[in-house]
């Protein structure tokens, strides 16, 4: 399983549709301050799900949607996408290729996407449980989160442990199952 691309389409300062595509390897992302470095790691934390308006920077959700700048009017939707190679199969998905978008409007309408088809939030969360990705996961550590691994209550750290070893699934379904 592999990042093949990421678009932002009026989801913070991306007022214009932008995509990058992810080489093979390692890739590295540089710019001025303020330059939008950290809202497309915001980008990828949001299209995979995240609920949390304050771990995006923001009091509310559309917040996330281009505000406007001193040449531009604001927009009025948010929209990301982001692009896997599945061909291994690694997500728990038949397709080889996998897009998944997550669009936002000003009045409050959201929509999830999986290749297109109209979704469920928990189609998602529940592709990525387990695989390392997802919007908890430990493969997007932001500014302060090391030290709040290191510093926080055992309880807090045995969730991140169990996520890494690939339990949480199991924990999750048990949840599920004991609230039928
Ligand atoms: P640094 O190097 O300082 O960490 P950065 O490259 O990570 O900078 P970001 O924090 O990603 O920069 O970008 C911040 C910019 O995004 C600010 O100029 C801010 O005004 C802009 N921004 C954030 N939300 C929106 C929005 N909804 N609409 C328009 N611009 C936005
Ligand atoms: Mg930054």
């Amino acid at each position: 399983m592999r990042l093949l691309s990421l678009t932002l389409d009026g989801f913070k300062s991306f007022a214009q549709p932008t995509t990058i595509e992810f080489r093979p390897g390692m890739t590295g992302i540089i710019g001025p301050n303020g330059s939008g470095k950290s809202n497309i790691i915001e980008a990828i934390r949001w299209v995979l799900g995240e609920q949390s308006a304050k771990t995006l920077r923001g009091n509310k959700m559309a917040d996330v949607i281009f505000n406007g700048s001193e040449d531009r009017a604001p927009l009025n939707r948010a929209l990301v996408s982001i692009a896997f190679d599945n061909s291994d199969h690694y997500l728990n998905s038949d397709f080889s290729e996998l897009k998944i978008t997550r669009k936002l409007y000003r009045n409050g309408d959201s929509e999830y996407l999986i290749n297109s088809q109209q979704v469920r939030l928990r189609d998602i969360v529940d592709l990525f449980v387990d695989s390392g990705v997802g919007r908890e996961s430990f493969s997007v550590i932001s500014q302060g989160r090391i030290a709040e691994i290191f510093n926080g209550k055992p309880a807090d750290r045995r969730a991140i442990i169990e996520t890494a070893a690939g339990v949480s699934k199991y924990k999750q379904n048990k949840a599920t199952a004991e609230k039928r």
